[in-house]
């Protein structure tokens, strides 16, 4: 497969920082900002950990 787009800024990694940190271009006026991201899927829920510690919720 053969990508030829060009963007201004390319953030690799679209998890917590890469979301954070095109949110904040695109807020500062950067219009041309590119995420590269395997997973169609982002999981972020605060308190997370205690799920997966079996707390109760
Ligand atoms: C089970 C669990 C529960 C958590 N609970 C909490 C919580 O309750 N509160 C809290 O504050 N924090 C929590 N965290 C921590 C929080 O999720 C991480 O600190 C935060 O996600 C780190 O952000 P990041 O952007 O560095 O990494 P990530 O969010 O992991 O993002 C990295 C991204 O890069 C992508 N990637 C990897 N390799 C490549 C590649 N070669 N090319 C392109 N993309 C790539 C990945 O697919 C991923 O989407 C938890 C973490 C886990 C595992």
């Amino acid at each position: 497969m053969s990508i030829t787009a060009k963007h201004q800024i390319l953030i690799v990694g679209g998890g917590t920082a890469g979301i954070t940190v095109a949110a904040r271009l695109l807020r500062k006026g950067y219009s041309n900002v590119a995420v590269i991201e395997p997973s169609d899927k982002h999981y972020y829920q605060p308190l997370w950990t205690l799920v997966g510690g079996d707390r109760p919720t």
